[in-house]
């Protein structure tokens, strides 16, 4: 039987933005890919916590910026688990459904993001439970990668995808300056953010 293969982007999403909808995208095709599932972080152990937005709307962000795409799809997993939030916890969950229990993992990150992965819980697990597909990120050269331990190295597949330099960080820091976002992200999702005033302080 054909095993799945399905991506998975996990991030704090603090808002979604054209770059994690560009990287999932582009992921999809070069690894065709029949879903891509994006994972809002419950309580992310590397986030100041006083600085993000409520769980609640980081995920309803991320189900604007992606409802009408069929392949792209939202899990609430990290969000209704209690603690922290790592990774190889949700991928064992993930594993350990039936819809996926044929399935290949393959983890959508930034080269930004990966190189933390030192301080991520049980890498040594996580390299069983997916393999990596890291994007190109405005300023992190692909180099950076070398200095990762050898058997993380393995695990990775590098991908060029256009280079989009948006942040979430900038995104928010545009809007407490009262500076525009229009087409750094979908609309429905600056409309979120203008509703609920996010990001004023
Ligand atoms: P923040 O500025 O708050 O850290 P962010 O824009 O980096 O936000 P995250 O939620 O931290 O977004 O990132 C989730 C994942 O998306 C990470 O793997 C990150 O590398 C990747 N990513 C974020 N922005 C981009 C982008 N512009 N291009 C490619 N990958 C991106
Ligand atoms: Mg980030």
């Amino acid at each position: 039987m054909n095993r799945k293969r399905i991506g998975i982007m996990g991030g704090t999403f603090d808002p979604i933005h054209n770059g994690h909808l560009l990287a999932a995208d582009e992921a999809c095709r070069a690894f065709d890919l029949s879903e891509v599932i994006f994972i809002p972080a419950g309580h992310p152990p590397h986030k100041d916590e006083k600085h993000i937005s409520s769980a609640e709307q980081r995920y309803e962000m991320t189900l604007l910026a992606t409802n009408g795409v069929s392949y792209f799809s939202v899990s609430k997993i990290e969000i209704l688990r209690e603690g922290a939030t790592r990774t190889v916890d949700t991928l064992k969950e993930l594993k350990a459904t039936t819809a996926y229990e044929n399935a290949d993992f393959y983890f959508i990150t930034g080269v930004d993001a990966i190189m933390s992965i030192g301080t991520w819980k049980s890498p040594e697990e996580l390299v069983k439970l997916c393999k990596f597909v890291v994007t190109n990120r405005y300023g992190y050269s692909f180099d950076l990668l070398k200095k990762l331990p050898e058997y993380i190295q393995d695990a990775i597949t590098t991908l060029e995808m256009p280079y989009i330099d948006i942040s979430s960080t900038e995104i928010r820091e545009r809007i407490e300056n009262g500076e525009g976002v229009r087409f750094l992200l979908p609309h429905a999702v600056e409309s979120f953010i203008w509703k609920h005033a996010l990001y004023r302080n």
